[in-house]
């Protein structure tokens, strides 16, 4: 007779398999964000008297991940090259499974 491996364990009729079973070790998430830098300024008043609030994107964006990751403030520009070479190391961790 031939045994396999231990698949089930109960104690006094009770499914205790957890207590057997090693838990998978923790890996950090990986979920990359970006953030675009802008700034903002009272506009000019308007034939009302309202001011509105004037707001314009800087060109510079930071790539984070919920790893602890950070480009810092990097150009536009950059950000293809930058979000491709983190694709491989920082790929978004599956919601569930
Ligand atoms: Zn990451």
């Amino acid at each position: 007779m031939e045994l396999g491996p231990i698949t089930g364990l109960y104690v006094d009729g009770q499914d205790a398999t957890d207590s057997i079973r090693t838990p998978e070790p923790w890996a950090l998430d990986h979920q990359v964000h970006l953030f675009a830098q802008s700034e903002v300024r009272p506009g000019p008043l308007t034939d009302e008297g309202e001011r509105w609030m004037e707001r314009q994107q800087t060109g510079k964006v930071m790539v984070v991940c919920t790893c602890g990751y950070s480009s810092g403030l990097i150009d536009h520009a950059e950000l293809e090259d930058t979000v491709a070479s983190l694709a491989v190391e920082h790929t978004p961790t599956p919601a569930s499974g």
